[in-house]
């Protein structure tokens, strides 16, 4: 069986991980952490970048520091991982879903205007697939409503919108490293800072709620409880795989984009007979190749899609299930108008093996992919 996913290690890993165990500093914030966030603010140009121990957690930091207070609405998508809901339902605030764009399927930002009511506290756009949202839109309507805009980057690294990097736009930006994105540390995250306002806040958040960060700086004499917060640090050796897997950012990038191009190419001949539609890069935008779909025409037919390729040894998948359909997000969100979009992505959207290494059985995958969508639209 061909997996949909393996993740990449380049072998340093082990080698990073055997100096922090040598350094003896195994808690956060030791040398190979500092060394992450260096990399990530010269990278992003983010004002203060900061190691979580998860994209969650970095997502639960900017709710707390965007001072959701229940009752709160926060728009975002529906089309998304529930992470991105979670974080606002945790602080007792209201996701208010929006459609997606059917180019792109980010958050449309033509609707957004309409979800806004006086609760709006914030706006959660979704950076899906690595493909950036409307940001230079959502930023002006956030200006213009006094919104904090929170970017869920957990796909996004090393993409970019308008020449800034996804995560360095908003006023926080959110990144995962978890095993299932580019660059990753099994688990891990990462909270982009970008607006000078939340900085010190974010330090206290991030350290259970005290001023232990301005202690080691010789700022304050004793460190103490001085504000909400939990524990949202990774620890060193998890810091020290990631910082292997940083090294190599551009070169994982670099591969995967190459993988994603050939795919992109062998699949246009579907697209022109009309049997599928294949992912929009807008002009100005800059992906990742986080990942690779393609858009079936009904549930049905995606349904006896993933079958036949199983069948033919290759492991396909789908998602999202929208949120706003969830058991969860009915009881605990609403939504703004229909979201016809949303479902019918949801239901015709199928994503293919993209990892390093997969070039060997591209082909193979290839082949089977034309002759299932071929089968399928003739039967
Ligand atoms: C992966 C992901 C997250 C959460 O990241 P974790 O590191 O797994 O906690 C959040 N949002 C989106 C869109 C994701 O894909």
């Amino acid at each position: 069986m061909i997996p949909f996913n393996k993740p990449y290690m380049n072998g340093k890993e082990l080698y990073y991980i055997a100096q922090a165990h040598a350094n003896g500093h195994l808690s956060g914030d030791g040398p190979f952490t500092k060394r992450c966030n260096a990399w990530l603010e010269a990278q992003t140009g983010t004002r203060k970048a900061m190691l979580t121990h998860s994209g969650t957690a970095a997502l639960e930091m900017a709710a707390i520091l965007a001072d959701i207070q229940p009752g709160d609405e926060v728009i975002m998508p529906s089309f998304t991982f529930v992470s991105t809901a979670n974080a606002v339902v945790l602080r007792g605030g209201v996701p208010v879903f929006v459609d997606i764009r059917p180019d792109t399927l980010n958050l449309d930002e033509t609707q957004i205007e309409a979800a806004i009511t006086p609760r709006t506290k914030a706006i959660l756009p979704v950076h899906y697939a690595g493909v950036g949202c409307a940001m230079e839109t959502i930023m002006a309507i956030a200006a213009r409503h006094n919104l904090i805009v929170i970017e869920d980057a957990a796909h996004g690294i090393l993409a970019r919108y308008g020449g800034r990097e996804l995560g360095a736009i908003g006023h926080l930006g959110c990144l995962s490293f978890h095993e299932t994105k580019n660059v990753i540390s099994g688990e891990g995250g990462a909270l982009l800072v970008n607006d000078e306002r939340f900085v010190q806040r974010a330090e206290i958040i991030r350290e259970k709620g005290t001023n232990r960060s301005a202690f080691f700086r010789g700022e304050v004499d004793k460190y103490t409880w001085v504000d909400l917060g939990s524990s949202y640090l990774p620890n060193e050796l998890t810091a020290a795989f990631l910082w292997a897997q940083m090294e190599e950012a551009y070169s994982i990038t670099e591969r995967r984009l190459a993988i994603w191009q050939t795919y992109h190419d062998a699949f246009a001949v579907l697209e022109v007979a009309g049997l599928v539609r294949r992912p929009v890069i807008p002009d100005g935008v800059i992906h990742n190749a986080h990942m690779y779909y393609l858009l079936l025409p009904d549930l049905e037919t995606r349904t006896a899609f993933i079958d036949g390729l199983k069948a033919a040894g290759i492991h396909t998948v789908f998602h999202y299930v929208p949120l706003h359909s969830a058991p969860a997000g009915r009881r605990y969100s609403r939504t703004c108008g229909d979201l016809p979009v949303t479902t019918s992505v949801s239901e015709r959207l199928v994503r293919l093996p993209l990892w390093i290494g997969v070039e060997e059985y591209q082909e193979q995958i290839i082949d089977a992919v034309i002759a299932q969508v071929q089968a399928l639209a003739g039967g």
